[in-house]
């Protein structure tokens, strides 16, 4: 319930004061992280949960996470309900990246600084965008997929149309092929958004694609792990699971797997424990009026968002074991089980 009289605006001196009654905050009183995430649907967002919670708690600072189920208005009103219940600054992974505009106007009126974490929220003046570098992932992806497929028929299984980094990250994947597509090497049979991220409309575009081309397809580049494993259902069901190199992202367990037994070609690891670490520190700097570090600046339609942007990781066969397992971010055993 949000309460208009007894909103929470930042004096200078960074200490909290009411904005109608001018009580102070205690000086003792620990710092309060809103997290506002969209979906805990993918494997990675639950790791993205704990290690921030951890991280925030390390740093002697408490947290409260919300979770939207890919619900644009429930997202909106349980981030008022942090707004409201007075966190000092607002993180939010943003379902829709236009419609969590609004997230960021009432946090600022009531003076809050918020946070893009992982996702860009677009038109609004967003204090700070912290991620990895989305269009290079579709780089990594499209660079390495070509390497194997220099010449041939692609299909592009993209991501969810309400998300910025669905966005960038096809930006990315056409950075690379679209001069292959120009000499007439590479042509891009099937390209169609994921509604949602959701798996099952990831299936049937794979499916579609395949019914369009009479299966004459030759190489696959999916948006993440979640819709490559559908893409890749999909190929199984015509016999090519193996036979078709494909792309994703997100080092899940399972495409570590397939990566393994050779039905998915590569993944884009993101290593999580530094962004939730970085996420959690900026916070924390925000919530106490400090100045953050950043190292790029994002054009969200709106203003140059300050931006904190991580580099992702290619990985496939060949270097699985250097970098998601050495990382720990995997179990050797995990990855390598039979069956
Ligand atoms: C994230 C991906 C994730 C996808 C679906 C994207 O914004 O960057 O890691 O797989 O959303 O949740």
């Amino acid at each position: 319930q949000k309460s208009n009289n007894g909103e929470l605006v930042n004096s200078p001196e960074g200490s909290l004061a009411s904005s109608t009654n001018q009580l102070q905050k205690p000086k003792d009183e620990r710092i309060k992280i809103g997290f506002s995430m969209d979906t805990l649907e993918e494997e990675r967002w639950l790791r993205d949960r704990r290690m921030f919670i951890n991280a925030v708690k390390e740093l002697g600072a408490d947290v409260k996470v919300m979770e939207a189920n890919g619900n644009e208005a429930l997202q909106i009103s349980q981030a008022e309900r942090l707004i409201s219940e007075g966190v000092d600054v607002l993180v939010v992974v943003p379902y829709n990246a236009e419609a969590a505009a609004a997230i960021v106007n009432k946090a600022h009126s009531a003076g809050i600084k918020v946070i893009s974490y992982d996702r860009l929220i677009k038109n609004a003046e967003v204090d700070l965008y912290i991620s990895f570098d989305n269009e290079k992932v579709g780089e990594l992806q499209a660079k390495m997929i070509s390497e194997l497929v220099p010449k041939g028929k692609y299909v592009y299984i993209g991501g969810a149309d309400t998300d910025n980094n669905a966005h960038l990250i096809k930006k990315g994947v056409y950075k690379v092929l679209q001069p292959l597509i120009d000499k007439g090497e590479i042509k891009v049979v099937f390209d169609q958004w994921t509604t949602n991220w959701i798996p099952s409309n990831a299936f049937n575009n794979m499916e579609a694609a395949l019914k369009a081309n009479d299966n004459d397809i030759d190489a696959v580049i999916a948006a993440n792990d979640a819709t490559a494993e559908e893409a890749i259902k999909a190929l199984a069901a015509q016999g090519l699971a193996g036979k078709i190199p494909v792309a994703g992202q997100d080092a899940e367990l399972a495409a570590a797997q397939r990566i393994v037994e050779g039905t998915q070609t590569m993944t884009v690891y993101k290593p999580l424990q530094s962004l939730t670490l970085e996420a959690a520190k900026v916070a924390v700097r925000l919530a106490k009026g400090e100045k953050v570090q950043t190292n790029s600046k994002v054009n969200n339609g709106k203003i140059e968002v300050p931006s904190i942007l991580l580099p992702p990781i290619a990985v496939d066969r060949a270097n699985i074991d250097a970098t998601i397992i050495a990382d720990g971010f995997h179990l050797k055993e995990d990855v390598y089980r039979k069956g």
